[in-house]
């Protein structure tokens, strides 16, 4: 995540709507990748910068429609006539507005998922439309009769299917996700890390692109057309994960190799966002260069322990708990090469 700061030079982050210093208004341009403040009007939002020469000059960006819905929205759209965000227009379904505990989980499962879509665009990779693109990328948001006992739904299962990512939206309950992450025996459970981990298998079918590649894969990953269904019958029917550590990120990331894949880019993208707060907050000096993965990963292996530590001093758990082995580095790399290889043939 960037730092962003105020035209009054106060720090501003990334979800604000307004500037607690000086109250302009505030809004997040997804496609330049950095907030800009100004002032909301009846034609749009008017934000004041300065060229390279310093000049002054004015913008007009549009507001996103769900600026004041309960999601509260600050992202800007190229529209002109009250349409969504790319992040907004990709929700499908959200849980009944009208019970009390919803219009909040919305938000923080909103939040999540434009901190998903930050990183996936300044890596590049596409986000297919739903409305327009058959299997394009759309959320879910549902409810169960664990949290709603007058929905039809027994149990919401977290997955990905033909572009469609489900999520139980009581995962945006602190309670519910902690008595998952203990009933699961997840160190690390969180609703980005639910997404970065679904659409990694949405991107599986967008980033392998020949046989040559899906070769690639399955030496690394193994064969993907493993039964899905009795691999994680397998998998959950067992007291305790039987899995080679050294071989795989996450326990569950042994259960198929399309979770494996899942698991791995979820990390990839971990490292992306999380090493650039490192950079903005100056605990790393790391810059990238061109065929850099080694000193990619072990800058992070750097930052994550002193995350780690940190964490720590505070006597909390570890930030990142989980060891990066070499054969996971490999995977990673892959994953690496894969998204370079995208994003400059794209
Ligand atoms: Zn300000
Ligand atoms: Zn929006
Ligand atoms: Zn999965």
């Amino acid at each position: 995540m960037k730092r962003f700061y105020c035209q009054c030079e106060q720090e501003i982050f990334i979800n604000n709507a307004f500037c607690e210093k000086c109250g302009r208004d505030l809004i997040y341009d997804p496609q330049a990748q950095t907030m800009w403040s100004g002032v909301l009007t009846d034609k749009g939002f008017i934000a004041h910068s300065k060229d390279q020469t310093n000049h002054k000059i004015q913008m007009i960006l549009h507001p996103c429609a769900n600026r004041n819905s309960s999601v509260h929205c600050n992202w800007s759209v190229s529209c002109t006539n009250g349409c969504q965000c790319v992040s907004c227009k990709s929700t499908r379904t959200v849980p009944d507005q009208s019970l009390p505990k919803n219009p909040q989980r919305w938000l923080i499962l909103e939040r999540a998922k434009r901190q998903l879509f930050t990183t996936l665009l300044s890596l590049n990779l596409p986000i297919e439309d739903f409305h327009v693109k058959e299997n394009g990328l759309a959320f879910d948001f549902l409810e169960d009769k664990r949290t709603n006992p007058n929905v039809s739904i027994e149990h919401v299962l977290t997955g990905h299917n033909n572009g469609v990512i489900t999520i139980n939206a009581a995962e945006a309950d602190e309670g519910f996700l902690h008595t998952m992450k203990e009933e699961m025996g997840e160190p690390y459970r969180t609703i980005l890390g639910h997404f970065r981990h679904e659409v990694g298998h949405y991107y599986w079918n967008i980033v392998i692109k020949d046989d040559y590649q899906l070769s690639q894969f399955r030496e690394l990953f193994g064969d993907e057309r493993a039964d899905y269904t009795k691999a994680l019958e397998h998998y959950y029917n067992q007291d305790k994960p039987k899995f080679k550590s050294s071989q795989f990120i996450t326990p569950y990331a042994s259960s198929h190799p399309h979770e494996d894949w899942a698991e791995t880019w979820a990390h990839y993208l971990h490292i992306v966002d999380t090493l650039e707060t490192a950079v903005s907050y100056g605990i790393s000096a790391y810059e990238p260069k061109i065929n850099d993965f080694d000193d990619w990963y072990s800058e992070w292996a750097r930052v994550a322990q002193t995350m780690n530590a940190l964490n720590r001093s505070m006597g909390l758990s570890d930030a990142y708990p989980f060891i990066l082995t070499e054969i996971v580095r490999k995977k990673l790399q892959f994953v690496d090469y894969l998204i370079d290889g995208f994003a400059h043939k794209a």
